[in-house]
């Protein structure tokens, strides 16, 4: 019998998360002939949408219809899962902010393992999946085995499954909403409050010049302000310029802050943090400038230089001038 494996669909006014489709991938890497069920929560005309879209992509997808999950708070969508998902279940979840929130939870729960941040799967020794993890910001990949013969929740890093966008599998939606249960908890949702929107919407823009770190200095922004002038770009950042206060937090891409779209993006002095390139969608042409030849963000780009960007980044602007 083929294996059954689950994933949870997160999207948000009527859009799904790209991870909908990255966790097919995932899953056919963990089973290749695994029969793949997507559960999405909601309430509304978006819920129905979502659930028809998934259904090109995953044999069946469970729709869950309540008020109570109008809203994706983690307590509740536990509560959910412990009472619909079976026993001993392959369990999921982008390793986002929200299934950060979810899994160590709901692993307790289910009594399974918990797998956070799998990056890779390379394959079954008998119950143990093999899991790549990263540590260090990448620096190095631990291979680490896990018993999942109980059933394991697996949060899968944002971005690195390409989305399965084959739309082949013609399921079927099932509404599993008489199932719910009880989903009174304590964690209430209040309210959205938008993001605010800078003097410049990095989301918006097909190319960015984004400074990390490696800038060094506030003072040494003024050479990428210039780059981004020559090249019709705007400046974005990794987050600790925005924590040295030296720009504004509408300018911070990753995963506490925007995500952004761009064709190119240039990485100037960024290491290639996962919470920074999850941030990034839409495969970007990649240029990253770093004086570190081990820096994980080469893994990603296209074009890599080593250098000094502060030595770079002048001789580049020139020679766009230049013509
Ligand atoms: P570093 O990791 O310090 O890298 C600096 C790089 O610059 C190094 O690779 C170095 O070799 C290079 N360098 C130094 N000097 C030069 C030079 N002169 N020329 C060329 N290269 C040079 N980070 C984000 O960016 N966005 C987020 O949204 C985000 N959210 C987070 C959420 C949480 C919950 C947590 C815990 C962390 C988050 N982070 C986020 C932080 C993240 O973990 C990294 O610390 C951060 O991305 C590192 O930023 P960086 O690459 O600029 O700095």
């Amino acid at each position: 019998m083929a294996e059954q494996v689950f994933t949870y669909i997160t999207y948000k006014e009527g859009i799904a998360d790209d991870s909908a489709l990255e966790l097919v991938a995932a899953a056919k890497k963990l089973y290749p002939d695994a029969s793949l069920t997507a559960v999405v929560t909601g309430s509304g005309a978006d819920l129905d949408k979502i659930c028809s879209e998934m259904a090109a992509s995953y044999q069946e997808v469970w729709k869950i219809d309540n008020p109570e999950l109008a809203y994706p708070n983690a307590e509740v969508i536990q509560k959910l899962l412990v009472n619909i998902l079976p026993k001993d279940s392959i369990f999921l979840v982008s390793h986002n902010t929200f299934g950060m929130d979810l899994s160590p939870g709901l692993s307790i729960k289910m009594e399974t393992a918990f797998i956070p941040d799998a990056v890779d799967f390379e394959g079954l020794e008998g119950n143990n999946l093999k899991v790549v993890r990263q540590e260090y910001s990448g620096m190095a990949s631990t291979h680490v085995l896990c018993d999942i013969s109980a059933g394991a929740v697996i949060n899968v890093r944002p971005g690195v499954f390409q989305p399965d966008e084959s739309k082949s599998a013609g399921g079927a939606v099932v509404d599993k909403s008489a199932d719910a249960g009880e989903l009174s908890a304590s964690r209430r949702f209040l309210e959205i409050v938008e993001a605010e929107v800078g003097d410049v919407d990095i989301t918006k823009e097909d190319v960015l010049v984004s400074i990390g770190r490696g800038i060094e200095d506030e003072d040494n922004i003024e050479i990428a302000d210039e780059l981004a002038e020559v090249m019709g770009a705007v400046v974005s950042c990794s987050r600790p310029i925005v924590d040295a206060k030296w720009l504004e937090k509408s300018r911070q891409v990753g995963t506490s802050g925007q995500t952004v779209k761009p064709k190119v993006y240039m990485a100037l002095g960024i290491s290639g943090s996962f919470q920074h390139l999850g941030g990034i969608k839409g495969s970007p042409f990649i240029v990253a400038v770093n004086k570190n030849l081990k820096a994980p963000i080469f893994q990603v780009a296209e074009v890599g230089v080593v250098a000094d960007l502060l030595e770079f980044v002048p001789e580049l602007t020139d020679k766009i001038k230049e013509g």
